[in-house]
C-alpha cells in the first residue's frame, strides 16, 4: 500500500490543511516536552515566528530512564489544545501506547509513533484506525523495509495519511547521538509515494548541528523538518541541549524561507 508501485506520484498529506508532501518543504516544530502552558505558548510562538505551520510537543514522553521526565499526559494534551486555539497552529504529538490512541486522536491533528515504538504493531493498527495523519520516525536499529512495513501496519487499517520521518540510526559513532541516515530520503521516496521529512533536532541531539542537518535535509529533497525549539533549554525537562533558542530563529527562517534556492 505505501509502496510506489501502486501510486507513482508522490502523495501528499494534509494535517488541518497543512500540506506535507512534495511541492513544499514544511516546518513543524515545537518543544520536545510540554512542561507548562507558559513555555509550550512560548515554543510555539518562536516556532511560528520560525515559518512552522504545524507544532510539534510531547505529552506521552518515551524516555530512556523511568526516572526521566515522563511526560504530562492528558494535562499536556490540554495545554496543546489551548496552545493551538491561541496561535492557529495544528498539534502534532505522540502517543506511546494502543490504550492511550483514542484519547491522543481527540487532541491531535496528527499522531506520532516514535522510534522505540516504530516496531510496535499493535500501536501501529491502532493509529492506523485513529482517523488521523500519522508521523512514523524510523526505528533507530531499522532498516528502510522495515521502516516501510511498519507503514504497512497502519495503511492496512485504511490508513494512507502517513509522513514517515528519517530521525537518525544507531552507528558505531558516538559524536552524535544517533547518525542521520540522509540517503535515507531519496531512497525512501523512490520506494514509497508517501512523503519524507528529518528530524535534525533528534538525530544529532546537538544544538549546533539542527541548523546544517536542516540544510542538507532540505538540499536532498526532504518534503519537511521536525525540529525541537525551547525559550530556556538550560531548564528543559527533556533534550535541551539540542532545542534551538531565540538566537537561532533568524536563521532558520532564512534557511526555510530560500529552500527553493537549495534544491
Ligand atoms: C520526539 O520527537 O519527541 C522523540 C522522542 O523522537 P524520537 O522518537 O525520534 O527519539
Amino acid at each position: 500500500l505505501v509502496s510506489r508501485g501502486n501510486h507513482p506520484d508522490r502523495s501528499t498529506v494534509t494535517v488541518r490543511g497543512v500540506p506535507i508532501g512534495p511541492d513544499t518543504v514544511t516546518l513543524i516544530a515545537g518543544p520536545c516536552a510540554v512542561e507548562t502552558p507558559q513555555q509550550t505558548l512560548e515554543a510555539a510562538t518562536m516556532a511560528k515566528a520560525a515559518g512552522a505551520t504545524l507544532l510539534r510537543g510531547g505529552a506521552y514522553k518515551p524516555r530512556t530512564s523511568p526516572y526521566a521526565f515522563q511526560g504530562l499526559g492528558e494535562a499536556g494534551l490540554r495545554i496543546l489544545a489551548d496552545v493551538r486555539e491561541e496561535t492557529g497552529l495544528p498539534i502534532v504529538t505522540e502517543v506511546v501506547d494502543a490504550h492511550d490512541v483514542a484519547l491522543v486522536a481527540s487532541y491531535a491533528d496528527m499522531l506520532q509513533v516514535g522510534t522505540r515504538n516504530a516496531q510496535n504493531f499493535a500501536l501501529l493498527q491502532a493509529v492506523g484506525a485513529a482517523g488521523r495523519p500519522v508521523m512514523l520516525k524510523r526505528g533507530m536499529t531499522a532498516t528502510i523495509e522495515e521502516w516501510l512495513m511498519a507503514a504497512e501496519y497502519i495503511a492496512q487499517r485504511g490508513n494512507l495519511d502517513i509522513v514517515l520521518c528519517e530521525r537518525g540510526i544507531r552507528t558505531y559513532e558516538t559524536a552524535t547521538r544517533n547518525t542521520l541516515d540522509i540517503s535515507a530520503v531519496p531512497v525512501v521516496q523512490r520506494l514509497s509515494h508517501l512523503p519524507v521529512i528529518v528530524d535534525p533536532s533528534h538525530s544529532g541531539g546537538r544544538r549546533d548541528l539542527v541548523l546544517p542537518l536542516t540544510r542538507a535535509a532540505i538540499a536532498i529533497g526532504a518534503d519537511g523538518l521536525i525540529i525541537d525549539v525551547h525559550p530556556n533549554p538550560d531548564q528543559a525537562l527533556c533534550d535541551g541541549p539540542q532545542a534551538l533558542v531565540d538566537g537561532d530563529l533568524a536563521e532558520l527562517a532564512a534557511v526555510m524561507r530560500d529552500f527553493p534556492a537549495l534544491v
